[in-house]
């Protein structure tokens, strides 16, 4: 009988809805395909976020974006035996000269977090954490390269972020103008993002503001976000360099101007000044 029938599956549908312990409409709440009433449009579906916040240019820009959109934002680093350790040192300094110099920003700015992540080095082979020159190997990848780094930074990233609160998870990985690290593309982010809400039943969304922007692009959107004294703060106190140099000041900040990272940084830079003249005369701040 159609009526007994569809009572029945209603009954069933509402007991594995209270109980949680259908795999299929977990999934489907993950991919968005159950049916939902939208939320009022001036109610924000997400008011914190957790930032990958190592000290260079992109986690920089990617902090100032968060705390330009989100009430509540915290950051983490990874101390992950790394040969230069001056990227932890500059965190906080950035930290410190963020609160200083945006009032608007420092009430949002949270806790700061690093975790220590020993086995990357231990695993070896990568010029990021071993005495050897910088090199392409013969996969096409840099050995600069540290096998499943990103996939550990997220995984960290979202336990911490279940353990806090906080609903995004914001990363500076892009596809357009790095090196082609597998780890940092816009795929494994998603998969990542599906993983993380799986493994933890719970909804985390990876952001990633610079995945289809170019270096230049990255010093635009700093510029657009904190005017001039963003972009400042990004030149002095912000570290690339992949040997850790902060003797050589350079226009766009300290490093050595030969490794592939400063080369990335300097090009980016070029391009960011030589478009953004005519538009900034007279108008060097937006702020
Ligand atoms: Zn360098």
């Amino acid at each position: 009988m159609p009526r007994l029938s569809s009572a029945f599956h209603a009954h069933r549908l509402a007991d594995a809805v209270n109980s949680g312990s259908c795999a299929k409409l977990t999934e489907n709440r993950v991919f968005g395909l159950r049916r939902h009433v939208p939320p009022p449009t001036d109610m924000p579906l997400h008011t914190t976020a957790l930032v990958l916040f190592s000290g260079g240019q992109d986690s920089t820009t990617c902090l100032a974006d968060a705390l330009s959109k989100y009430e509540r934002v915290e950051t983490l680093g990874f101390d992950y035996g790394q040969r230069h350790r001056v990227e932890l040192d500059v965190r906080g300094t950035i930290l410190a000269k963020m609160r200083e110099r945006f009032p608007d920003w420092a009430p949002r700015l949270g806790e700061d977090h690093v975790l220590t992540l020993a086995a990357l080095a231990q695993l070896g082979g990568s010029s990021l954490t071993e005495e050897v020159a910088f090199a392409m190997q013969a996969d096409g990848l840099p050995n600069t390269f540290v096998p499943g780094r990103n996939l550990l930074f997220l995984t960290l990233a979202g336990a911490l972020a279940y353990r806090r609160g906080l609903q995004v998870i914001v990363t500076g990985v892009c596809e357009t103008d790095f090196s082609g690290y597998p780890d940092c593309r816009d795929d494994t982010m998603k998969a990542m993002q599906l993983a993380l809400s799986l493994g933890l039943e719970r909804r985390l969304v990876i952001e990633t503001p610079l995945m289809w922007i170019d270096k230049a692009e990255t010093w635009q959107l700093a510029h657009r976000l904190g005017g001039r004294p963003l972009v400042d703060l990004i030149v002095e106190e912000t570290h690339t360099c992949y040997l850790g140099d902060r003797v050589h000041r350079q226009d766009w900040g300290y490093g050595c101007g030969e490794c592939p990272a400063c080369e990335l940084r300097r090009k980016g830079w070029e391009r960011y000044v030589a478009a953004a003249v005519p538009a900034d005369e007279g108008t060097t701040s937006t702020r």
